[in-house]
């Protein structure tokens, strides 16, 4: 399917990762009762972010809350939050962040051109 290794280990501290926000683009703000932390998947997910599959028993980002109402949950792979994370420190800069999330987005998403 994807030859795009994940990482399998968080670069960050757990506590690093709790109630942490990802930029939602034009969702922004609209997520009540926002709520994130660290977890070990429980069954296999999607990177919202690059599309990269989320394996068993990975660690991922997830996200949770209420939009219009309705639950909503999302998934981030590790290398999403950690390049987010590694800008936010100030190691990177935007367009470097941008530009290692578009290189696993499209190694992620080729098959389905
Ligand atoms: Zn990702």
């Amino acid at each position: 399917m994807t030859d795009v290794r994940l990482s399998k280990k968080p670069r960050y501290q757990a506590k690093c990762y709790f109630d942490f926000r990802m930029p939602d683009g034009d969702m922004e703000n609209s997520v009540e009762s926002h709520t994130s932390h660290l977890v070990l998947c429980r069954k296999e997910h999607k990177c919202w972010n690059c599309g990269a599959g989320i394996s068993k028993y990975d660690h991922a980002l997830a996200e949770k809350g209420f939009l219009d109402g309705k639950p909503v949950n999302c998934w981030t792979c590790l290398d999403c939050v950690d390049d987010y994370m590694d800008m936010m420190n100030g190691e990177i800069d935007t367009d470097e962040m941008q530009a290692r999330w578009e290189a696993r987005y499209n190694a992620n998403n080729r098959d389905d051109l």
